[in-house]
């Protein structure tokens, strides 16, 4: 798309393909509770159907998403009431190769930000230049976490956007306790 072609927003467009959905609504009498006590952590990245790289379930898992599958203090608050009210027992990382993340520095992102808005974000943008180092430092932040108590199985993997394959991460071993 080049800057001079228009914005179309979608949304009405897709709340006609809702009411297509909802006359076939293939859900009725699924549980609150994930099926495979499952949460999955990933990036927001478009390429990326969690559903259909893991062959996932309507009601299998939680997928809780932002940018880079960051492990941040809400996705924390995300798995706290995943695990604690929801009874998931396992976590499932995943990051993936090309990510926007890769594209900007901390610094240069937030100077940017900075300058066109005025004031300089308080939050981390958590850029990375290695996903493979990013998902062992996401389950690093896990497996220190005071909140999640339940870390007997916790994995993480980067999927290769080019192949559709998961590459699993070693853990640091000093995390894990
Ligand atoms: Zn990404």
């Amino acid at each position: 798309m080049t800057p001079a072609d228009p914005f179309l927003p979608s949304t009405d467009e897709l709340l006609v393909h809702n009411a297509r959905f909802a006359d076939n609504f293939p859900d009725h009498g699924l549980h609150l509770a994930p099926r495979r006590k499952l949460a999955v952590v990933a990036c927001m990245d478009s390429r990326m159907d969690i559903f259909q790289i893991l062959g996932l379930d309507h009601g299998d898992a939680h997928i809780i998403r932002n940018a880079g599958g960051v492990v941040t203090d809400d996705v924390i608050r995300s798995l706290v009431v995943s695990q604690r009210l929801l009874g998931t027992q396992e976590i499932i990382l995943i990051h993936h190769t090309n990510c926007g993340l890769q594209t900007v520095s901390e610094d240069g992102f937030k100077s940017d930000i900075e300058r066109d808005c005025g004031i300089k974000p308080w939050w981390a943008i958590e850029t990375f230049t290695d996903p493979h180092v990013d998902v062992r430092q996401s389950m690093s932040r896990l497996h220190s976490s005071p909140f999640i108590t339940t870390k007997g199985h916790i994995r993480g993997f980067v999927y290769d956007v080019d192949t559709g394959r998961l590459i699993e991460v070693q853990p640091d071993d000093r995390h894990i306790g």
